[in-house]
């Protein structure tokens, strides 16, 4: 059964997701940033194959991208804290980090198909991590969103006010510890880990 959160914690991949428009239920999303250890759902994802399949492609783009003078921080070197205003703690960390004399690339690797949150994704480190690590302040930082087959290219400008403004209003919906409606469906419930004991309107 769930049990409170000392301080509300947010993962960034459910953060992107909202922001996104993934996941509709909002709730969902709440609930794990108040809750831990809650009755999940067993899963059947194979998550030893994606960890192999993820890390061949993290080390096969650090080989393509890593250059002279580069300094490369890689997955835990490269994880960041950000607390909002009402006190959420945004965690998360990119795969790679390439920072050259006066610019730098974040790069995140996904083996799975292409969906608009690892986008959204990348912006969120792109405006988070130069503030935890001071070795990014001032440099011109743009990102990628690497596949196996191809790349979505993250330009700077892409984190302008309006953006700031877009993760500022996500981030403050999640603040209020009054939880939101939900919104089952047969669709998004068939992907949520919340067990029917921590969420009675699950679409079974
Ligand atoms: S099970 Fe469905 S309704 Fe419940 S939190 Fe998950 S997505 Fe929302």
């Amino acid at each position: 059964m769930a049990t409170k959160r000392p301080r509300p914690y947010l993962w960034v991949t459910w953060l992107s997701r909202l922001m996104a428009g993934d996941t509709n239920c909002e709730w969902a999303t709440w609930f794990r940033t108040y809750h831990k250890d809650y009755d999940r759902v067993p899963s059947d994802f194979n998550l030893a194959a994606w960890r192999v399949s993820h890390t061949r492609l993290v080390r096969e783009t650090r080989r393509r991208v890593e250059g002279d003078g580069k300094v490369v921080l890689q997955e835990s070197q490269a994880e960041f804290w950000y607390e909002s205003p009402g006190g959420i703690r945004l965690s998360g960390s990119p795969d790679l980090v390439v920072i050259d004399s006066d610019s730098a690339i974040i790069y995140d690797c996904r083996t799975g198909k292409h969906r608009d949150a690892d986008a959204v994704q990348v912006m969120i480190y792109m405006y988070c991590l130069p503030l935890s690590h001071p070795e990014l302040a001032g440099k011109k930082l743009s990102g990628a969103v690497v596949y196996r087959q191809h790349q979505v290219d993250i330009p700077a400008s892409a984190i302008n006010d309006r953006w700031i403004g877009d993760f500022e209003f996500f981030l403050d919906s999640l603040e209020s510890p009054d939880p939101p409606p939900t919104v089952p469906s047969g669709s998004e419930c068939a992907y949520c880990d919340i067990a029917k004991s921590e969420c009675s309107d699950r679409v079974e």
